[in-house]
């Protein structure tokens, strides 16, 4: 009550109680004799309509009229008649005024709580035929915050849209929309979770290992974070424990935050947001969280976009490896980082014995399908900081920091007897390929890139030169058995 007064604006009660004080002047003189029934009786639907008048206009004219005829009314017909009169006046002026007060103190406090039940019934899920979530145009609106409250509002969202919306890199974007949320929100904890590579579960990239157990841990089958991707809105811990229906279906929940929105974009759902410990609860705080999520799951979906063009520069898109760009461009880098360490780096560089003619046999469509079994079998063998490209059509390529033309050499001899062994399958049938392979070990400081990968190349040409299926290492030293026996 005392903050709905507070809120009523000033000029609004002074104008209200100077138009309507003369009228209980008046009213007090020339109705005396009624002990002031007649009076009160009268003032009370002016009085009334100005503080049920969202705009005061109307109500003020026509109280200013009123007022008007009964003060040339009652000077017309002999005027005030002596200090009774007036002072009864006077009471009238205290008790309208505080009528008015009351009056209009109330209203407010009515109007308050039909804005908080309006939000409310904006915040329950709409939805459309198909029972999917959807979003009115009323549930993205700001809510009944007070005029003042908007230009700052609108200042933050437009900063943080800001940010967020420059931000391409993944990994400093969920720490951004992190700080962003729990500063705007008031809130200790935030916590972005995000589909993993399965799609299958929720995962929160920011999490490391040393990390705190977090209370509420999204379930995609149930409980909670089961009906936001489900309805794909907004739920509040204050919905789960007032709304009976709800409570009883998310039941599963050990722990319930205070709020969980979804990340959705362009009708996909991109992941959830957690907002817990809140330090300050605000009557804006659903709407700020609903239209922050909305602007976070663009950022994200603009980073997880550009990453994956980022990727589809870098990589082959048949076997998924590397193209040759970046494999010339990270084989420089590791080249440098032996010469400067003086740590070993070799080459394995392989080509597809007689694949034109394999393609001719089986078609092209087999020969793709091989080419990607190919790239699985590399990356099975190889070691896990290996650099592996598809270095042309059916040629492959692996940089291995760390291991000497010795340890290389047995590397391919693995990977050239498992391709050997290796029974391809493409609609059905069972197809069988063998592969050439050159082995070459950085030579050190005045050796180029160009000159390095010269020499692999040189090994794989001396294989095929040699009858195909084998393994020919630069080194003079004694080669282990390279050769199959077939
Ligand atoms: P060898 O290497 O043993 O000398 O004989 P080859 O028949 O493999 O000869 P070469 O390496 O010159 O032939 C390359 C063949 O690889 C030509 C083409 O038909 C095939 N090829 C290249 N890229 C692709 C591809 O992306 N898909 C398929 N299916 N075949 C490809
Ligand atoms: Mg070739
Ligand atoms: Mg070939």
């Amino acid at each position: 009550m005392i903050r709905a007064l507070l809120n009523t604006k000033p000029w609004r009660l002074v104008v209200l109680i100077g138009t309507l004080a003369p009228l209980a002047v008046v009213c007090g003189i020339r109705w005396e004799g009624t002990g002031g029934a007649v009076s009160l009786a009268s003032l009370l639907l002016p009085v009334t309509l100005v503080a049920l008048s969202g705009q005061l206009r109307w109500s003020l004219v026509a109280s200013c009229v009123v007022s008007t005829a009964i003060v040339i009314e009652a000077f017309y017909s002999g005027g005030p008649d002596g200090g009774a009169g007036y002072r009864f006046a006077a009471a009238l002026v205290f008790i309208v005024t505080t009528l008015t007060l009351l009056v209009t103190t109330a209203v407010q406090v009515l109007r308050t709580a039909i804005a908080d039940s309006g939000a409310s019934l904006t915040s329950l899920p709409d939805l459309d035929e198909c029972g999917q979530g959807n979003r009115s145009t009323a549930s993205v609106k700001m809510e009944q915050d007070t005029p003042d409250e908007f230009p700052v509002l609108l200042e933050t969202l437009e900063d943080i849209g800001h940010r967020i919306s420059m931000n391409l890199d993944l990994d400093t974007l969920l720490p951004a929309i992190v700080s962003t949320a729990t500063a705007s929100l008031n809130c200790d904890q935030c916590r972005v979770y995000l589909w993993d590579r399965t799609g299958t579960s929720l995962v929160n990239p920011l999490r490391t290992a040393s990390a705190a157990i977090d209370r509420f841990v999204p379930n995609v089958d149930d409980g909670l974070a089961a009906w936001v991707i489900r309805e794909r809105e907004l739920i509040t811990a204050e919905q789960v424990a007032t709304e009976r229906l709800l409570s009883a279906g998310l039941s599963d929940d050990d722990y319930v935050p205070h709020a969980v929105a979804p990340l959705t974009a362009g009708g996909d759902l991109l992941g959830l947001i957690v907002i817990d410990e809140l330090r300050q609860p605000s009557s804006s705080f659903r709407r700020m969280l609903d239209t922050l999520a909305n602007i976070y799951a663009l950022g994200i979906k603009n980073a997880q976009l550009f990453r994956r063009v980022e990727e589809m520069a870098l990589r082959d898109g048949l076997t998924g490896l590397y193209n040759h760009t970046t494999f010339q461009r990270e084989l420089r880098s590791l080249v440098r980082k032996s010469s400067v360490n003086e740590t070993p780096l070799s080459l394995i560089m392989s080509d597809v014995d007689y694949f034109k003619s394999f393609n001719d046999d089986y078609g092209h469509q087999a020969g793709d399908d091989v080419l990607r079994e190919l790239a699985q079998l590399w990356k099975a063998v190889m070691p896990d900081c290996s650099i592996l490209a598809r270095y042309g059509g059916e040629e492959f390529i692996a940089a291995i920091p760390g291991r000497d033309e010795d340890r290389a050499a047995e590397l391919a001899e693995i990977l050239r007897s498992t391709i050997e062994q290796h029974p391809f399958l493409s609609n059905g049938r069972e197809m069988r390929v063998t592969a050439s392979f050159g082995v070459a070990e950085f030579a050190g400081g005045t050796q180029s890139t160009d000159d390095f990968v010269r020499v692999a190349d040189q090994c794989l040409y001396s294989a095929k030169a040699s009858g195909r299926n084998r393994v020919v290492r630069h080194s003079v030293r004694p080669v282990i058995s390279l050769r199959s026996t077939s």
